[in-house]
C-alpha cells in the first residue's frame, strides 16, 4: 500500500510517499519512495522534491494555499511514476483528551480535531486544511490522523495536572498534554526492537533534542511524564523557546516593557532559548562552532544552560520512574551532536551512566549504543522517524490491526 504522509504547517507542506504493509512492517522493509517540502505557501513558494536515492530538485512556484500546494505535489507524483496513492496519513498536532491513539478520519474525527483547535490555534486549523484538501484531491482514499499528543495520554493525573484552581482544568482543559509523541513512541518502539524487549519491559527516558526539545519518561512502555505541557513552550530549553520559567515573569516584562501579553508570549516562543541567550543563533551547530573558537560571546553559556536543563530533567525523571534502563537521544541535536550528548551524560556518572567516548564521538544519525557494556544505565542514539510511524499507523488502521506500541 502506498501511503502519502502529509505534515501541514503554518506555511509549509511536507510529504513523503512510503510503500508499506503488515509484511513489510514485520520485516522492517518499508520502502521510501519519494519526499518533499513546500515552504512559503501563500505567495511565491519554494518546492523541493526528491525521489529516494536521487538528487533533490527545487523550484519557485506561486502557491496560494494548502490546496494548491497539494495539487502541486499530486501532479509531481503522477508525473514521476507515483500516481498510485492508496492512503493518506496526516500529522495532527493536538488531539486533546479525545485521541489517545491514531484514528481513521471520518466526520466524528474531523469534529474532534476541530474541537481541539483552540488548544493549538496555529497548528490544528492547518492540519485540517491538509485533510480537507487531500480528501478532495484523493476522493475515496482512506485517511488517518496521527496525533503528536496521543502517546502522552497515558500520563497519570498527578503528572498531567498543574497545581492551579481545579476548575481551570474542568472548564478550560488546562493540563499537560505533551508533544513530539510520535517521535517518543517511535524511538521507544525501536529501542524495544533493538533490545528484543516486550513493551512492559521498556523503561527508558527519551530525549528529543531538535529545534523543539522534549523529554519523556517511559515506564513499562507507557509515557508517564513529559516535559512539554499544555503548549510546546514548557520544559527544556529549545532553539527559540524558553522552556520552563516563572510565570510571574510575564506580567513583570509586560508592564516594564509596556508590551501586550501576546508579544511577551511571542518572545518566549521565538526569541528565547538558544537564540535568546546567545544573541547569535538557534542553531546548535553554529553555537558549537562559535564556542569552540572562544569568540562566541554567550554561545558557550547558551550551551551550558541547554545541557544543565536536560540533566535536571533527566534526574527528575529517574526519580519519577524509580530508575530506568536507558536514556535515548534523538532529534537533530540528539542524533548528531556528540559533544552535547557527552555533556548531558557526563553529569550522570552517579546514576550509573558510563559513556563510551569513542563510540559516542563516531555516532551520527545512526542507531547505536553510546555507553560501555558495563554501564548500569545505558545510553543510546536512535534517529527518529515520525513519517514511518504515521505510514504504519495508517496501514494498520485501514486493515484493522492493533498497533503494538
Ligand atoms: P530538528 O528540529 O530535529 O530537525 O533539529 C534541528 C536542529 O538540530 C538544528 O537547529 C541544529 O541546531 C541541530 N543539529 C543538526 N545537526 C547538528 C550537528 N551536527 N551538531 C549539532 N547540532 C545539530
Amino acid at each position: 500500500m502506498n501511503v502519502l504522509v502529509l505534515n501541514a504547517g503554518s506555511s509549509t507542506l511536507k510529504f513523503e510517499l512510503i510503500r508499506t504493509s503488515p509484511e513489510l512492517i514485520a520485516a522492517d522493509q518499508d520502502e521510501r519512495l519519494c519526499r518533499g517540502t513546500i515552504e512559503g505557501i501563500g505567495g511565491e513558494a519554494r518546492a523541493s522534491v526528491e525521489k529516494s536515492g536521487q538528487a533533490k530538485n527545487s523550484e519557485s512556484v506561486p502557491l496560494a494555499d494548502v490546496t494548491a500546494a497539494l495539487e502541486y505535489i499530486a501532479t509531481w507524483l503522477s508525473a514521476n511514476g507515483f500516481a498510485e496513492v492508496n492512503a493518506v496519513g496526516h500529522r495532527v498536532v493536538h488531539g486533546g483528551e479525545l485521541f489517545s491513539q491514531s484514528a481513521l478520519i471520518d466526520d466524528g474525527v474531523l469534529d474532534g480535531i476541530r474541537a481541539c483547535a483552540d488548544l493549538a490555534p496555529l497548528h490544528n486549523p492547518k492540519n485540517l486544511e491538509g485533510i480537507v484538501a487531500s480528501s478532495k484531491r484523493y476522493p475515496g482514499v482512506p485517511q488517518a490522523a496521527v496525533f503528536d499528543t496521543a502517546f502522552h495520554q497515558t500520563l497519570p493525573e498527578h503528572a498531567f495536572l498543574y497545581a492551579v484552581p481545579y476548575d481551570w482544568y474542568s472548564r478550560h482543559r488546562v493540563r499537560r498534554y505533551g508533544f513530539h509523541g510520535t517521535s517518543h513512541r517511535y524511538v521507544a518502539h525501536r529501542y524495544r526492537a533493538v533490545r528484543k524487549l516486550a513493551r512492559e519491559q521498556t523503561n527508558i527516558i527519551t530525549l528529543h533534542l531538535g529545534n523543539g526539545c522534549s523529554m519523556a519518561a517511559i515506564k513499562a512502555g507507557r509515557s508517564i511524564d513529559t516535559s512539554m505541557g499544555m503548549t510546546p513552550l514548557e520544559g527544556l530549553m529549545m532553539g527559540t523557546r524558553s522552556g520552563d520559567l516563572d510565570p510571574g515573569i510575564l506580567s513583570v516584562v509586560a508592564s516594564r516593557e509596556n508590551m501586550p501579553l501576546e508579544q511577551v508570549e511571542n518572545a518566549l516562543n521565538f526569541k528565547s532559548g538558544l537564540l535568546g541567550i546567545s544573541g547569535l543563533s538557534n542553531d546548535m551547530r553554529e553555537l558549537q562552532k562559535q564556542a569552540e573558537h572562544g569568540n562566541g560571546g554567550r554561545a558557550a553559556l547558551a550551551i551550558e544552560i541547554f545541557c544543565y536543563r536536560a540533566r535536571k530533567y533527566l534526574g527528575a525523571y529517574l526519580a519519577a520512574m524509580g530508575g530506568a534502563d536507558a536514556i535515548v537521544f534523538t532529534g537533530g541535536i540528539g542524533e548528531n551532536s556528540a559533544p552535547i550528548r557527552a555533556r548531558i551524560c557526563e553529569g550522570f556518572g552517579w546514576a550509573g551512566v558510563a559513556l563510551d567516548r569513542a563510540a559516542n564521538a563516531q555516532v551520527r544519525a545512526t542507531e547505536a549504543r553510546i555507553s560501555t557494556p558495563e554501564s548500569k544505565l545505558s545510553a543510546y542514539v536512535i534517529p527518529t522517524d515520525e513519517e514511518l510511524l504515521i505510514a504504519r499507523d495508517t496501514v494498520r488502521l485501514i486493515l484493522g490491526i492493533q498497533h503494538p506500541s
